[in-house]
């Protein structure tokens, strides 16, 4: 951890606090991945994480092939230095193989996908084959042994491992799954995430607000975020501050789930049931984060289940989500970790920055004439600011070190893409 020398009176909890890297680490060593496993047809797996390793039962092609239309020919049969009138000798369509075989100045007509027919094992393209009648064409010099042939496994050999155990289903997998005949697997099911929202100002929608009071925001983020990584979502709604309604919700949110979330009530001092509620419940870290926004982050486990308290401002609740839960949640999903691409973009004002934290500014970058990023900040950063999180498409992220950016100097951004 690194020391800070810039503890103030205003910030007594600097000293005590972890960084997030830290807490990353941490919450990753506590998550034990899902080991339940469930069969689904094919399209049912977009997105799921394979349980088995598959190993490829045939050959992709399955056999020599034409990649295209054309004409098939011997490739010791191609002229050498002056053009060769050849006789066309029958047809190969894709799926429905000739049984025409050739002589020396003999070719077949050939569509892509067709297989090569005995004796060939060079395709000339049509467009580059005169026609001189029904049954003639005229070769040109220059054509190479083999071109335009698609060799059997040239995609996929058979016997060899195609896709491995952990790994995340795409389009693409799904496309390669079928070209092997593949339509039922094994995946891991799905993590089942439990949230709720504490506090006594928040309504939910539909209801009046009196004095005070505000719309509960975070359930809808922490939903929609939940949405983009395909788990199943269990939403309890709003709890009130009883310490019987607190202690009843985390006792079924805990039964029922692999993770549960909360929003709101970690705030250093705040008078409600939430701690004492977890102290009596489970084992469970309240930490003092250094980042901004995001600071007071509360990380056990109730039962089986893994708990985080994130905290109540809507900022603070989406950046925490996307740096702590989400890489969670891909490792309870496959027990793998996922690699956080960041990128390099020029800034295009001064930001304001202390050191001894790490922040996670709101940006937008954008690609340049001359194809470099440039990104400027959305304008207010307070953690209860949520417009900045739907104006930006990237944090901009200030390490610990850092002590603030002029103007034209490079960024480390965190592209939001698909996340949010
Ligand atoms: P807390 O962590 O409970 O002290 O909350 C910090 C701030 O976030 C307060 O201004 C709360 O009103 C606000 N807040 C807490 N929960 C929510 C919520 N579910 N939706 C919107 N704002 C919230
Ligand atoms: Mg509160």
């Amino acid at each position: 951890m690194k020391t800070n020398k810039q503890t103030s009176c205003a910030d007594p909890y600097e000293n005590d606090s972890i960084s997030v890297n830290q807490a990353k680490k941490k919450i990753i060593e506590e998550v034990t991945p899902i080991v339940g496993v469930e069969k689904l047809t094919l399209r049912s797996c977009l997105n799921r994480f394979l349980a088995e390793d598959i190993y490829s039962p045939i050959n992709v092609p399955s056999h020599i092939n034409s990649a295209m239309d054309g004409y098939a020919i011997a490739g010791d049969d191609l002229p050498s230095d002056a053009p060769q009138d050849y006789k066309v000798v029958g047809t190969a369509y894709a799926g429905k193989p000739t049984t025409s075989t050739i002589k020396v100045g003999e070719v077949i007509r050939i569509m892509t996908g067709g297989v090569m027919p005995a004796g060939t094992d060079t395709v000339i393209m049509q467009e580059q084959v005169e026609l001189i009648d029904d049954t003639t064409i005229r070769i040109e010099p220059q054509h190479k042994v083999g071109q335009n042939v698609r060799q059997a496994g040239e995609d996929i050999e058979k016997n060899c491992l195609v896709l491995s155990k952990g790994k995340q289903l795409s389009a693409a997998d799904l496309g390669i799954l079928a070209s092997l005949g593949i339509g039922e697997l094994r995946v891991y099911r799905r993590p089942r995430i439990a949230f709720f929202s504490t506090g006594d100002e928040l309504r939910s929608i539909g209801e009046t607000l009196a004095e005070g009071e505000i719309y509960d925001s975070n359930r809808y983020t922490l939903f929609s975020m939940l949405k983009n990584l395909d788990v199943e979502i269990l939403d309890m709604g709003v709890i009130r501050d009883t310490r019987e309604d607190i202690r009843t919700a985390f006792i079924n949110a805990s039964e029922m789930a692999d993770f549960v979330i909360t929003s709101g009530g970690v705030s250093v001092g705040e008078a409600d049931y939430i701690k004492p509620t977890l102290k009596e419940l489970g084992d469970t870290h309240f930490w003092k984060i250094a980042m901004k926004p995001g600071r007071p982050l509360t990380f056990g486990k109730i039962n089986n289940a893994r708990f985080f308290g994130l905290p109540g401002n809507p900022v603070a609740v989406m950046v925490t989500f996307l740096q702590f839960l989400q890489p969670a949640i891909y490792y309870l999903s496959s027990g793998k970790t996922k690699q956080t691409i960041t990128l390099q973009a020029k800034c295009a004002s001064k930001l304001y920055k202390r050191s001894g934290r790490t922040e996670f500014q709101r940006g937008i970058f954008e690609q340049t004439t001359d194809g470099t990023l440039s990104v400027k900040r959305t304008g207010k950063q307070g953690s209860g600011i949520l417009t900045s999180m739907s104006i930006a498409n990237c944090f901009i992220l200030l390490n610990e070190d850092c002590d603030g950016v002029e103007e034209g100097q490079m960024v480390e951004i965190q592209p939001f893409a698909g996340a949010i």
